[in-house]
């Protein structure tokens, strides 16, 4: 007797938890990407001349996971050896997903 064909509800149930694991390396994936890039680690912050700049950069700055905004929930500076860092913690008003982003204070050239 030859094997039925899973029916289409458990055919469905089946992509749908291959596509949760997708999901899961590809959020892993973005997230290490994230931390790579510019301020996404005291490693490598962003340079900005005023600590001002740090809001406007980090709120205009897209979510890594989805793409929606941030939403800026507080700013701090952090000593990290000899660099002042200013550190902008954001979420994301689309997934939730938390950010810390890093900023370098540097004196600007013209003032
Ligand atoms: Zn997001």
């Amino acid at each position: 007797m030859p094997r039925r064909a899973p029916t289409p509800r458990a055919k469905r149930r089946a992509t749908s938890r291959a596509s949760k694991r997708e999901e899961a390396k590809l959020r892993q994936d973005l997230e290490r990407l994230a931390l790579l890039s510019p301020g996404g680690s005291p490693d490598h912050p962003i340079d900005v001349e005023s600590p001002t700049q740090v809001d406007v950069r980090a709120e205009t700055m897209p979510c890594p996971l989805c793409g929606g905004h941030l939403g800026l929930e507080e700013h701090a500076a952090k000593t990290i050896g000899k660099e002042r860092l200013r550190v902008a913690r954001c979420r994301c008003l689309e997934c939730g997903e938390k950010r810390e982003i890093y900023f370098r204070l540097v004196p600007a050239l013209d003032s």
